[in-house]
């Protein structure tokens, strides 16, 4: 078995919605297509896409990690399959420890096209693939799931954000995250109340992400002190994602949950959040992405490390939205799964045949990660 040919297309996002940090008109990201000649069952093809917001990574694709899978004699591993943690291994070779980066997004972009491949192989959907690589058969038979909308928009207010809001709990969400510390805390509260308001003012239902606003520990707790009457599911990534001191400070502060991780990028950042983030394992959550970490092979141990700490899988909670992830909160019974609730943005939604209802997600049973069955992500990666 031979990974036969590899192509890769910088995507353009083009999106108006922006965070309190960055805007996504000019986002990129990578599409990828592998080939394996299977032999007996012919040329399969696997896809990846690019977790958001780390742009498209075709340097590092096309000068290093593309060339090191093509020139991998056998790709073959147990069961007839291909094997996707030797493929792994092969990439990092001759990669020094440490700066991680946008090392980490390209190759697992590859990582995500190949374990698509293994599940195609294979004629089983991805969940399944990693419940028996990685958690003893075990999976969600109905996976959690939250909606993650109410971005900026140019000319918007906040009747905007009131009806994005309801047309996801229209959807069948139960559990909403929105954007806030773009505005002043006053700004943050009056959106804050208005989602409440469609929420029953159950706070246990609303998440809020400031995406790394917050420059010292004064601004967290005065951001703290404003949120904590609303009891909020948690505060998402108060600071700068290395600012352990400042993370710290706020969970010795503040008694609510805080989820972070989404950027930081492999076992030994998690290593470090984990010791020295003053994270409390019976509530914060973290958000490390597999596609933005190396891939499936390095998340699967990045939930064994977790785990020997202390930390139950339920308090894993992967960022981005994107069809991987929902594999792996289902095959590995994680907390739950960010889903890109605006179906018009690239990476909205899930597969088609996914159902969501009273804030859980069906399985999906096409062979594979189910990019087929996603309309805008296989408008662009038919292509390749
Ligand atoms: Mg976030």
């Amino acid at each position: 078995m031979r990974i036969k040919d590899i192509r890769e297309r910088p995507v353009s996002l083009s999106d108006p919605m922006s965070n309190a940090g960055i805007s996504y008109l000019e986002m990129t990201a990578s599409a990828v297509a592998i080939d394996i000649d299977t032999g007996e069952k012919g040329m399969i093809t696997g896809y990846g896409f690019s977790s958001v917001g780390r742009y498209a990574q075709s340097g590092l694709i096309s000068e290093r990690f593309a060339p090191r899978l093509l020139a991998i004699e056998d790709v073959e591993g147990a069961n007839c399959g291909l094997d996707p943690v030797r493929c792994w291994a092969t990439m990092m070779a001759n990669e020094k420890p440490g700066g991680d980066g946008d090392r980490a997004g390209a190759v697992g972009v590859l990582d995500m096209a190949l374990w698509d491949a293994a599940a195609k192989i294979r004629g089983i959907p991805l969940w399944q693939l990693l419940s028996e690589s990685y958690n003893e058969g075990n999976f969600h038979k109905r996976v959690p799931v939250y909606a993650t909308g109410g971005h900026y928009y140019p000319n918007s207010d906040l009747e905007a954000l009131k009806d994005e809001i309801k047309g996801y709990l229209d959807q069948g969400y139960d559990r909403i995250k929105i954007k806030c510390g773009q505005g002043d805390l006053a700004d943050d509260c009056t959106r804050i109340e208005a989602v409440l308001a469609l929420l029953d003012g159950d706070g246990s239902r609303l998440a809020v992400d400031v995406n790394c606003m917050c420059s010292t520990s004064g601004a967290t707790q005065e951001m703290a002190d404003a949120y904590a009457p609303y009891k909020l599911a948690w505060i998402e990534e108060p600071g700068h994602p290395h600012d352990f001191e400042l993370l710290t400070a706020l969970t010795g502060y503040y008694d609510g949950p805080i989820a972070t991780g989404e950027n930081l990028f492999s076992m030994s950042e998690t290593y470090n959040l984990l010791s020295y983030g003053g994270l409390r394992p019976d509530r914060d959550m973290v958000q490390v992405d597999p596609a933005l970490s190396y891939g499936m092979v390095e998340y699967a141990n990045i939930v064994r490390l977790a785990e020997a700490g202390g930390w139950p899988r339920s308090q894993m909670v992967p960022h981005a939205g994107h069809l991987l992830a929902y594999h792996a909160v289902a095959g590995l019974q994680l907390g739950a799964h960010e889903i890109a609730a605006r179906r018009d943005f690239i990476l909205g939604g899930l597969q088609d045949e996914v159902l969501i209802e009273d804030g859980t997600g069906s399985l999906p049973q096409t062979p594979g990660i189910g990019f087929e069955s996603h309309a805008q992500l296989w408008a662009l990666l038919k292509e390749l």
